[in-house]
């Protein structure tokens, strides 16, 4: 049962007043200019990992690597669709309702709130795969209804 069945609410609190150069950009992330994601993968070591990339009131993206046989921990989102760019690997995304993609490098999945998503590194390799998700991001963890997943990660991955 979901605790709190009040819709969202998104509260923008810094307006930019026109144009004007980029004030609000990190030195680190999130929030870089310009993210090379070789320079993400080659900082953060073996997988898994995950590296939040942007964040501001309405969007969370994050690069996240799994070995293979890795994924996400099996979970739905209440207000928000969520999708992802794979950048690497061979990724499997098994969703409620017994459908399964397959997805590769340059592929770009997308899954409507409320679809169970158990995402795995089904290559040989690593696999990357940048994920977009919406502020709060609140994660409902569920069993995955293919295979019967429960936990295949820390929570903190977000995705
Ligand atoms: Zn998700």
């Amino acid at each position: 049962m979901i605790a709190d069945q009040s819709p969202p609410t998104i509260v923008i609190t810094s307006l930019a007043p026109g144009p004007r150069p980029p004030t609000t950009a990190s030195s680190a992330w999130p929030n870089v200019l310009l993210t090379h994601v070789a320079d993400v993968v080659a900082r953060m070591g073996p997988p898994p990992w995950s590296k939040r990339i942007i964040a501001d009131e309405r969007q969370l993206v994050t690069l996240i690597a799994s070995p293979p046989g890795g994924g996400n921990r099996p979970h739905w989102h209440r207000d928000f669709d969520e999708w992802w760019v794979v950048l690497d690997g061979v990724l499997e995304w098994e969703l409620t309702g017994g459908t399964t993609l397959k997805a590769v490098k340059d592929d770009i999945v997308w899954v409507p709130r409320g679809t169970v998503h158990h995402i795995r590194n089904v290559g040989d390799r690593l696999s990357l795969r940048l994920a977009v998700a919406m502020p709060p991001a609140v994660h409902y963890a569920s069993p995955c209804e293919q295979c019967g997943y429960t936990d295949d990660g820390p929570s903190e991955w977000c995705a």
